[in-house]
């Protein structure tokens, strides 16, 4: 992979940082990431979005408009020489040159990177539908505080998967502070009951594949709503199926070692998944 960091392109082995910075001591840092696939970008634009927004909301400034971090993304991508790439554009608070406890001493630290794509899902899994574990560890902030600002934060998610991972499952869903579900390490969540979709509303990152399946329901004349959604009501879906930019739509077919309906992918997961992938050959989508 390729790294950008301090105005130089790098072989990722040669990108490092200071453990002074503000990013790694206080997870005080912003990021985002966005796939190619074929050589493609999927949604830059939304994804860019929601970096600008976060950095505007952390008062961290970048010398470096939307046009600017694009090309440097499409540059680490085309040194790369990798035609599917998971690429992360990111900003730290940065390291304060006199160790002072005042963030405005902290020089911000914009940084990018590409790396040959690893699927979160493989194959098999994706036939079969994942099995996911209901833990009951909470998601905090970043997301109860302005859920639209991405941040590394995920000691609750791990502590999530630990959970998933002692019961034999594959990945988590941990719940928000009223005790509904609320999302998992690096994803989001749906549920469909009676040809209707829903996935939580409150609690959790507004992920871009997320929002990729609301555009894709309104063209599909499928009904979708934001709203909670109960542990019980998840246990009792027709179809339940989990979001990320790094997997894209993965169904889920066991909850807690009990099958998701007749424990098979479910068809309008199957729909959506399939247009989802069309959308990508889309320039409209790019
Ligand atoms: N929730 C969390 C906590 C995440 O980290 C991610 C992915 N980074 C998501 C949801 C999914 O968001 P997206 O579809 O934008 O990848």
């Amino acid at each position: 992979g390729v790294a950008f960091l301090d105005g130089q392109y790098l072989p990722m082995s040669q990108a490092k940082i200071s453990v002074l910075d503000w990013g790694f001591l206080h997870s005080d840092a912003t990021y985002d990431t966005v796939h190619v696939w074929d050589g493609r970008f999927f949604r830059l634009d939304l994804h860019l979005d929601r970096f600008f927004g976060g950095l505007e909301k952390l008062r961290m400034t970048i010398p470096f408009d939307r046009e600017g971090v694009a090309e440097i993304l499409h540059n680490c991508v085309s040194l790369s020489g990798h035609r599917a790439a998971y690429v992360e554009m990111l900003c730290t608070r940065g390291a304060s040159p006199t160790f002072s406890r005042d963030p405005r001493d902290a020089v911000n630290r914009f940084m990018a990177f590409a790396v040959p794509f690893g699927s979160v899902a493989n194959a098999e899994q994706l036939q079969r539908g994942l099995h996911v574990a209901i833990s009951d560890k909470v998601r905090i902030p970043p997301a109860s505080i302005d859920p639209a600002i991405k941040n590394y934060h995920w000691l609750d998610l791990v502590r999530g998967l630990y959970d998933a991972y002692e019961r034999g499952a594959e990945t988590a869903l941990v719940l928000d502070f009223n005790g509904n579900v609320a999302e998992g390490p690096g994803f989001n969540v749906f549920c469909v009951d009676d040809g209707k979709l829903s996935t939580p509303a409150v609690g959790v990152l507004p992920g871009i594949t997320r929002r990729t399946v609301f555009d894709l329901c309104a063209e599909a004349g499928l009904a979708v709503t934001a709203a909670d959604v109960s542990v019980a009501a998840l246990r009792q879906a027709d179809e339940v199926f989990i979001t990320s930019t790094a997997g894209g739509i993965m169904p889920v077919t066991m909850i807690d070692g009990i099958p998701v309906a007749d424990g098979k992918v479910g068809a309008i997961t199957r729909r959506l998944t399939a247009i989802y992938w069309q959308k990508h050959e889309d320039p409209a989508w790019s």
